[in-house]
C-alpha cells in the first residue's frame, strides 16, 4: 500500500480506489460471452459460430466492445468469433512447441536465461489469434499449484535473470495476488528483472488503477510489454492507463501481431506506432502471426512484414521500429527478418541501399581501406 497517501489523505484516496476497482471488475462482468448476448448487440444471426464456442472462449467486454465501428472492421475481427476458427485444418495447436519447452506446468524455460512463466488464463478479450488459444479461458492449466511450481523453478534455477510474466493476462489477477508473486520473485537473488506482458491498456485500461499501478512500482527494474494492434486501439482510455504506469516509472514496449484484415498495410502500421510512441509507449516487436490452429484466416506472407519494416525504416522516427521477427515452429524461438539492405558483399566493401533505394558501397573494414571509396 502506499503508505504516505493514505496518510495524507486516507478516506477520498481509498475511496477512489474502491471505485475504480468497482469499475473494471463490474466491465468485465457485463463482457458479450455469449451468443444471445452478441445478437442482441449487433443485431445479426451469429449461429454458425455455436461450434466455435465450445471449443474456444469469447469475451467482448464494453470497453473494447465500444471500439467497433461497424461489422468486420479491425476491432471486429480481433474479437467476435469466426466460424473459419473451427474449419482450419492448417494450424498447428502449439506451433512454438511450448509444451515440450516447460520443464514444470505453466513455464516455458527456451532461452538460456529467461522464462516465461504463466499466472493467470484469463484475458480481458479473448483475442481470435492468440497463439495460446489451446489453454486460454480454460481452468485447469494455470492453478495456484502450477504457479508454485514455477516459483520453485525459478529459485532452483540459477541461470534465470528474467522473467516474463504471461498467461492469459497477469493483470487480470487481484492486485494483492499479483503482489505475492512479484514478492516471491524479488526475493530470488539471481532473478535481475521482471517482465509483464499484458493486453490490459488496450482491452481494458481501466484495469490500470493507482492501486495497481503503486503496487507494481515497488518491484523495479520491472518493464511491461503490451499489445496493441491497430491506431483505433489508441483512445484517451489508454493513454491514460500507459501514462499512468510511465509515470510510475515502468518502460512501456508493444508487441503487435500482424493479422490481415486488421493492421497488414503500411499506413495503418505507420499510424500505430507513431501514435504508440504519443502515448509513451516504444514499438517492440512486430510478429508475424503464429501458425496456430484455428488462426489460419489471420496468417499474412512474410513479404507484407519485410514492406512494413521498410515503410518504417528512415520514413518516420527510428523509435518507432519493431524488430519483425518469427518464432519458428518446433520451438526454435525468435527469428528477426529485415528488408534486405546489403545488395552484394565483395572483399573490400559492400554495396548497400538506403531507405529512398539509392545504392551506396561502403567498405568492408574502413582501418583496413586505402582511401575513401
Ligand atoms: C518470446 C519469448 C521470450 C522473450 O524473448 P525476448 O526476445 O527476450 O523478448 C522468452 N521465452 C520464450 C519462451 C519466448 O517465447
Ligand atoms: S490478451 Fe493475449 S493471451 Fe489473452 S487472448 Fe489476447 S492474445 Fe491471447
Amino acid at each position: 500500500m502506499d503508505v504516505e497517501r493514505s496518510f495524507d489523505n486516507p478516506l477520498p484516496c481509498r475511496k477512489a480506489q474502491q471505485e475504480e476497482w468497482r469499475g473494471w471488475k463490474s466491465l468485465l462482468a457485463r463482457s458479450i460471452t455469449s451468443i444471445p448476448k452478441l445478437e442482441a448487440h449487433f443485431a445479426l444471426r451469429f449461429q454458425e459460430i455455436a461450434s466455435v464456442l465450445a471449443r474456444y472462449p469469447m469475451r467482448i467486454n464494453p470497453y473494447y466492445l465500444s471500439l467497433i465501428k461497424k461489422v468486420g472492421d479491425p476491432i471486429y475481427r480481433q474479437c467476435v468469433p469466426d466460424p473459419k476458427e473451427i474449419a482450419d485444418t492448417r494450424g498447428l495447436e502449439d506451433p512454438l512447441d511450448e509444451g515440450r519447452l516447460s520443464p514444470v506446468p505453466g513455464l516455458i524455460h527456451r532461452y538460456p536465461d529467461r522464462v516465461v512463466f504463466l499466472v493467470s488464463n484469463q484475458c480481458a478479450v479473448y483475442c481470435r489469434f492468440c497463439n495460446r488459444k489451446r489453454m486460454v479461458g480454460r481452468p485447469d492449466v494455470v492453478t495456484r499449484e502450477t504457479i508454485q511450481g514455477g516459483l520453485e523453478y525459478i529459485k532452483k534455477t540459477c541461470s534465470v535473470r528474467d522473467v516474463l510474466l504471461s498467461g492469459g493476462d497477469p493483470l487480470l489477477l487481484d492486485t494483492r495476488f499479483l503482489q505475492c508473486i512479484l514478492k516471491e520473485l524479488r526475493s530470488i537473488r539471481h532473478v535481475e528483472i521482471i517482465r509483464i506482458g499484458t493486453r490490459v491498456p488496450c482491452t481494458l485500461p481501466q484495469r490500470i488503477t493507482s492501486d495497481l499501478v503503486n503496487t507494481l512500482k515497488c518491484f523495479h527494474p520491472l518493464y511491461i510489454n503490451t499489445h496493441f494492434n491497430h491506431p483505433r486501439e489508441i483512445t484517451s482510455e489508454a493513454a491514460r492507463a500507459c501514462g499512468m504506469l510511465a509515470d510510475a516509472g515502468i518502460p512501456l514496449g508493444n508487441q503487435t501481431v500482424l493479422l490481415e484484415g486488421v493492421n497488414d498495410d503500411t499506413r495503418t502500421m505507420v499510424e500505430l506506432v507513431q501514435r504508440l510512441l504519443q502515448i509513451r509507449v516504444r514499438p517492440y516487436y512486430l510478429f508475424q502471426a503464429d501458425l496456430v490452429k484455428g488462426t489460419a484466416h489471420f496468417w499474412t506472407p512474410i513479404q507484407k512484414g519485410l514492406q512494413i519494416m521498410a515503410a518504417i525504416q528512415g520514413h518516420t522516427s527510428g523509435m518507432c521500429l519493431p524488430h519483425f521477427a518469427v518464432d519458428l515452429p518446433g520451438g526454435g524461438g525468435k527469428v528477426p527478418l529485415l528488408p534486405d539492405y546489403v545488395l552484394e558483399t565483395r572483399p573490400d566493401h559492400i554495396k548497400v541501399k538506403n531507405y529512398m533505394g539509392r545504392v551506396f558501397s561502403y567498405p568492408t573494414d574502413p582501418g583496413k581501406t586505402q582511401s575513401a571509396p
